[in-house]
């Protein structure tokens, strides 16, 4: 099976240095699509080919659709690859850059559209044995009498959430019954002037749970595995912060069972590509949330303790290669961690974009820094703050936290603001140093 040719990347930053090198090591020739505001991204000084798309606004560049077709078309690539963010999960995306006859690098459009609908999406999960959030089974009527019911089966306090949310956005949790029926129109009208559909469900509200995750592969032959976990807890408004691999504290059969109940809800829906299941772990509970259907940022902290580049796997797999490992033969070794960091105000978290100009990214064994800067490189106002990030791994968890301690220590970065000073306090914080905080740690931290 002849691998790609070209890919063409239809992302920016960090992550589209990343794909890149990935094809470069594959020898896969690559092309940089890019904004007027991007031309002096890392990315697309060091791809074989760039064409820009368009003016800075993101929906006039990289959420246009049939200016990175064309681009794909007269570049003739053979494969787009959406990174995360931006397109990669939109359906009709997908739809169309295979109509146009390309290699869309992720699942097919119909999974992404299961997968993006979160009653569809949980209901294939139970399907699967796959453990879910004790919820309304499907999406709610306009028979409040019913609705109420279910309210009081599932205990309060309970979420309201939008089948089509995203982004942490189109969630409304309800404390108790007299808040209820108005809570489910509000979410509604929000969801429906949000994400164009008013389909919403009920959920209990867990109150302290962890944000653990786990990383799926799956070549759309047959074949799927899982990579581990992850977790994610320290959180700001639902923005993931510093995550580490695996997820510390978690009795290893219970691990094994849900990772093994993903593995076959891959199989049973005919997944193809990299993805992640997200659930809130509770009380020693795992409850799905969410799939991911594409690379994440936090993918590195898989691949440190792995020792498989899943980018890599990604494009093998687009190329229509079966995997390329059996679970047998993944090994989970040692422990790794990744601090985002982003061109932020460190107190009041205000995006500082700018000239860095200076950017002296820390080394040493066990240390990855995933980042497009260099000195003299300006962040521009226009998209995500995420600027690098830093892996560190170590065969113990303490060893690899020493080694975040020291690489944040050495990171410089000069010219604009950034939440490093926020990363340095946290890998000192003694209850993250224990392991195991809660999705609300972080907040009550920074409250305080
Ligand atoms: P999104 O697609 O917007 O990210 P998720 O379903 O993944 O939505 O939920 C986002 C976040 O909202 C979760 O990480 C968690 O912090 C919170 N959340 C969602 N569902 C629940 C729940 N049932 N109980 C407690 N918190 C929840």
């Amino acid at each position: 099976m002849p691998m790609l040719d070209k890919v063409l990347i239809a992302n920016r930053g960090e992550i589209a240095l990343r794909v890149l090198r990935a094809c470069k090591e594959l020898d896969i020739k690559t092309v940089a699509v890019h904004s007027q505001a991007d031309r002096e991204l890392k990315h697309v000084r060091l791809a074989d080919e760039s064409v820009c798309i368009g003016p800075a606004s993101s929906l006039e560049s990289y959420l246009n659709v049939p200016a990175i077709i064309s681009a794909a078309e007269i570049t003739n690539s053979n494969a787009i690859h959406p990174g995360y963010g931006f397109l990669a999960e939109n359906a009709d995306f997908a739809d169309q850059v295979e109509k146009s006859g390309f290699v869309f690098v992720g699942p097919t459009a119909d999974t992404i559209r299961l997968m993006g609908d979160k009653v569809s999406a949980i209901d294939a999960m139970k399907k699967a044995g796959v453990p879910t959030v004790p919820g309304s089974d499907g999406a709610l009527t306009d028979d409040h009498e019913r609705t109420l019911e279910i309210a009081r089966r599932i205990g309060f306090p309970v979420i309201v959430k939008a089948a089509a949310g995203g982004g942490g956005r189109g969630m409304r949790v309800v404390h108790n019954e007299a808040a209820l029926v108005n809570s489910i129109q509000v979410t509604q009208s929000e969801a429906a002037a949000a994400f164009g559909s008013d389909v919403v469900y009920l959920e209990k509200f867990l109150q302290k749970p962890r944000h653990v995750e786990i990383q799926v592969i799956a070549d759309g032959q047959g074949n799927a595995v899982h990579l581990g976990d992850r977790d994610c807890s320290l959180q700001r408004r639902h923005q993931k912060v510093l995550e580490e691999a695996p997820a510390p504290g978690i009795p290893d059969d219970l691990r094994q069972q849900v990772a093994e109940a993903c593995v076959n809800a891959c199989i049973d829906i005919g997944y193809r590509g990299a993805g992640t299941f997200e659930f809130l772990y509770e009380d020693g509970g795992f409850y799905f949330i969410e799939m991911n259907t594409r690379i994440q940022v936090e993918h590195p902290v898989t691949e440190m303790i792995t020792n498989i580049d899943i980018v890599k796997e990604q494009l093998r797999i687009a190329s229509g290669m079966p995997l390329s490992f059996t679970q047998e033969q993944i090994k989970i070794h040692g422990h790794s961690f990744e601090c985002r960091i982003n061109a932020e105000d460190p107190q009041n978290f205000l995006p500082c974009p700018g000239k860095v100009n200076t950017f002296h990214a820390p080394g040493g064994l066990g240390v990855r820094v995933d980042s497009h800067l260099y000195d003299g490189y300006t962040v521009p106002p226009f998209y995500d703050s995420l600027i690098a990030k830093i892996i560190t791994f170590g065969e113990s968890r303490e060893v690899a936290l020493a080694r975040m301690r020291q690489a944040l220590d050495e990171l410089v970065i000069e010219g604009i603001r950034t939440n490093t000073p926020l990363h340095r306090d946290l890998v000192r914080d003694k209850a993250f140093q224990a392991g195991g905080v809660s999705i609300h740690y972080l907040e009550s931290k920074l409250e305080d």
